[in-house]
Order: structure tokens, then sequence, then C-alpha cells
């Protein structure tokens, strides 16, 4: 044990003594290879790269961190248009009031955006990883940010190879002073989702923000800047979930980036002007541009892998060099694995869209689509909880008649004050006692005090099921409570 303690021994020796077994040596003799367990890891440094997918990229960063960024500030009425307020427990989303109640519509959501992921990955791969996941786009703008402050891969290798002086320092201190604004203002946005955004930033300003807010800001922060200015592609190798069961979503006629092997190999270096026929050499110059943009640091060349993420960097870099080679495009290019080996043309490509798979993850999806559309709209705008009073039971009050209390939680879920009326039904004789109409303000919930009698005699002893009707006198709309009435002995 002692040769084991951490403090004795830096490498372990690992022998190989069966085709899939390992021993662990004490001793570390000749003919054995040392070798750490961990992988040191290597720096990437991402060569920035123009083309048809940077675009979409480009754009689909702008879209999303406009969504992002905006909708916080968007306002609906008197109100933020989305606010999950967790204090209030309410979400509000556009025209939608929703209570804990209506957990179940944003589990539909959830299961809505879940089956769009399927069903895209079964037809295009990873799209979601290398256009609109989070991860991705905001590394692309730390990149950004890096390439504007510390200039491109070949600058930013130079700079970090070069000793601190004074331009190194002043260019490492611009790209953290950028790094850490993004990634503030990203935590102030997200908190912003929570509670109303401008009461956020009137405290940021006057800093007064409680310590929940201030955490969550500086976390949500955190985690932005460490993602997207340090961990990068480790958090979709190592940590995504996403990444490990994708491949489960994948089958032949899905697009992949892919390198033509038939038309690139042999690979070599040519002038511009040789024909490669003559030098035996297939269309890949072997330039390594594809490898030196690849955000997770791979070489496509080697085969679909699953640290691919799908971006296509790797395409508009190799349609760069084969437009300078004079090269058809696409040595580089989404296509399917049944496609390359079968030699298939875009059309035959495009007909195995509408597989068996695919058809099953669409037909599931419309359905559950439609049925939360349909749910929504037939839904009552209000909710109602009834829950007994625990300090009194029953009694018996003046008049000889049995009396039991109860509190009904009534909840407005629409953008204007309501009307209800509250009866109650399942003994012969019950009526109310108190309040039978109250008004509850717009979006808000009310407790209601509510007391039922019954007649002495008119039921046996022991509990009665009975039944809350609560009808808006507004809007449509009539939502029956079970509860129960209790005659006592
Ligand atoms: S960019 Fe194209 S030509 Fe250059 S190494 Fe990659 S595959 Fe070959
Ligand atoms: S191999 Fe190409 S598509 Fe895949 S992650 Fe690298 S650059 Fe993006």
């Amino acid at each position: 044990m002692e040769n084991l303690k951490p403090s004795s021994r830096k490498v372990i020796p690992i022998v190989a003594v069966a085709a899939d077994a390992v021993q662990i040596s004490s001793s570390a003799s000749s003919d054995v290879k040392m070798g750490s367990i961990y992988q040191a890891q290597k720096k990437i440094y991402p060569r920035s790269v123009g083309g048809l997918f940077s675009k979409w990229r480009w754009a689909m960063v702008f879209i999303t961190q406009l969504v992002f960024y905006g909708l916080p500030w968007l306002e609906w009425g008197q109100r933020q248009a989305v606010l999950f307020d967790l204090e209030a427990r309410r979400f509000y989303i556009l025209g939608l009031v929703l209570y804990p109640q209506d957990f179940i519509y944003l589990a539909g959501i959830l299961v809505i955006s879940a089956l769009s992921l399927f069903l895209f990955t079964a037809v295009a791969g990873r799209q979601w990883c290398g256009y609109a996941c989070p991860q991705t786009v905001y590394t692309e703008i730390f990149l950004w940010l890096e390439k504007i402050t510390e200039g491109d891969r070949s600058a930013r290798l130079r700079l970090d190879a070069s000793p601190m002086s004074s331009n190194k320092f002043m260019r490492k201190a611009a790209k953290q002073f950028l790094w850490i604004a993004l990634s503030l203002w990203t935590g102030f946005t997200f908190v912003g989702y929570f509670m109303p955004i401008k009461e956020l930033g009137m405290n940021f300003i006057r800093f007064n923000m409680g310590p929940w807010e201030t955490f969550w800001v500086f976390f949500y922060g955190f985690a932005t800047y460490g993602n997207a200015g340090y961990m990068r592609e480790q958090v979709c190798k190592y940590m995504c979930p996403y990444a490990r069961f994708q491949s489960a979503m994948f089958d032949k006629d899905t697009l992949i980036v892919t390198y033509d092997a038939v038309r690139g190999e042999p690979r070599g270096s040519r002038s511009k002007k040789a024909d490669p026929a003559s030098l035996t050499l297939g269309s890949c110059i072997d330039c390594t541009l594809c490898v030196q943009v690849c955000p997770t640091g791979i070489d496509i060349r080697k085969g679909l892998q699953y640290e691919c993420i799908s971006c296509a960097a790797c395409i508009d870099a190799c349609d760069t060099v084969m437009d300078k080679m004079n090269y058809p495009r696409g040595l580089i290019r989404y296509s399917t694995q049944n496609a390359l080996a079968k030699g298939w043309a875009r059309p035959q490509i495009l007909s195995r869209i509408f597989r068996p798979r695919v058809l099953t993850y669409a037909v599931i999806l419309l359905l559950i689509t439609i049925s939360l559309f349909a749910s929504l709209a037939l839904r009552v705008p209000f909710k109602v909880d009834v829950i007994r009073d625990r300090a009194s039971l029953a009694r018996i009050v003046s008049g000889g008649k049995i009396e039991n209390v109860y509190r009904l939680q009534v909840m407005n879920a629409t953008e204007s004050a309501q009307d209800y009326r509250i009866t109650a039904t399942g003994l012969p004789g019950l009526i109310l006692a108190s309040e039978g109409t109250i008004s509850v303000k717009a979006t808000e919930s009310r407790w209601i005090p509510v007391t039922l009698q019954l007649p002495y005699d008119a039921a046996s002893a022991g509990s009665h099921e009975i039944h809350f009707e609560v009808e808006s006198l507004n809007a449509s709309g009539h939502v029956t409570e079970k509860s129960v009435f209790l005659v006592p002995r």
C-alpha cells in the first residue's frame, strides 16, 4: 500500500497481462511502459474562417442572443412579457399566466423541445450543437472577443509563447475585461427571467441587490466565463450528456460532416498548376486548414468522431482551399454514410429523409404539439384549491346546524379582474353560510374562508364527500373541487 501513496509515485506503471486486463505494479522494470492515466490537455487555438456555414453560425448567434438578451425587457401590458416569478409562484409567458398547477404545460414544452431535438438529430445530425447550443454560441462570441484583442490563431500562438510585456499584458487585460463584462451581463439577464429585470437593474445600480440575486448573477456569469472562455470543447467532449446519447439517434441516412476519402486520398501537397492525376494524388492538398479551424481540434479526415459538433467550419475552410486550387467544392461536405458508400446524389439523399424513424418522431411530435395547444386553448382560466380548516373539524352552531370551515384558494389566470360564484353540493340541505360571490384581481390569487352548514340529522355521523363548484361570472369556466363534510357523533 505504501507504494501507492500519491507522494511516493507520480506515474502509475500499467502492465498489460491480457487483452482486456491491466495490473498495477509497484516497481517499474525496464520492459514496463510508463504512462499517466490522464492525458495532458492541449490548448486549442481555432483559426477563424469565413464562408456560407460561418454566416449561418453568426446568424444563429445574433438570433439566439437577440432573444435571450432582449426578451426580459419586453413588456406585456403592465408587466414583463416573460417572467418566471418563483417567489409569487407564477409564470408569465406572453399572454399566458401559469400557476404551479399548470406545470403539465411546462413539462409539455420540455417534451416538445426534446422530441424536436431527436427529430432534427435523426435528419441532420448535431445541428443544435453546431449552431444554436449556448456552449457553441458563447464560445463563438468569446473567440471573437479573443480575436479582436489578441489577433487570429498565429498571433495568439505567438503571443502565448512570448514573455510578458506591456503589449501582452494590455491585450490579455482587454480580453479579460470584455469576457468578464459579457459574462456578468449574461448572468444579470439570466436572473432577469426570474425577477423583474428593471427592478433588478435599479437594485444593481444602487448596489442594493439581495444575496440570492447577487449569487445567481455571479454564479451564472462565472459559468459563462469558465465554459466559453476556458472549458470550450471540454464541455462538449466530457460534460455534455447529449453528446453521449446522440449517436443513438443517428443512422446511415443522417446528415453528418464527412470527408470524401475516395476523392481526397492519397493526400499530398502540390503546386496549384500541377495535375493531381499525373501525381497520383487525390484532391486533399494536406494543408491542415480543416484541422486548424476545428473548435474541438479533431481531424475530420479520420472519419466520423463523437467530438464533431457539426459546426461545418472545416467545410468552409476546405471549400476556400478548393476554390484556390480550382478544384470542385465539397471535399468535406454534409452527406450521409449511405450516400458516401453508394455514391448517391443530393435527390437520393433528400428522399431518405422521410424514413420510418423520422416519420415516427414527426408524428409523435405533431400529436403532442396539437394536444398541448388544444389543451391550452380549452383550459379554464382559473384554478381552485380547497383545504379544510384544521383548527375546527366540525361544530354545532346556533339553530342546531353542523358547520364545517374550509379555505379556498382561487387563482385568476387572466389579465383582468374576475368575479366568481361559489356553491357546494353533495348533501341534501347543504348551504353556504359565507360570502357566495368573490372578486380576484388580474393574475392574482386569493384565499377565502368558506363556511358550510348542514341541518342536524340530515346526514349520518362520519365523513361525506362534497363538491365545491366555482363559476366565473365574467369569463366562461367552471371548476369542481372535491372535499369532505364531517358530521360529529
Ligand atoms: S482543408 Fe481540405 S485540402 Fe486542406 S487538409 Fe483539410 S481536407 Fe485537405
Ligand atoms: S470536424 Fe468540422 S464540423 Fe466537426 S467540429 Fe470540427 S470543424 Fe466542426
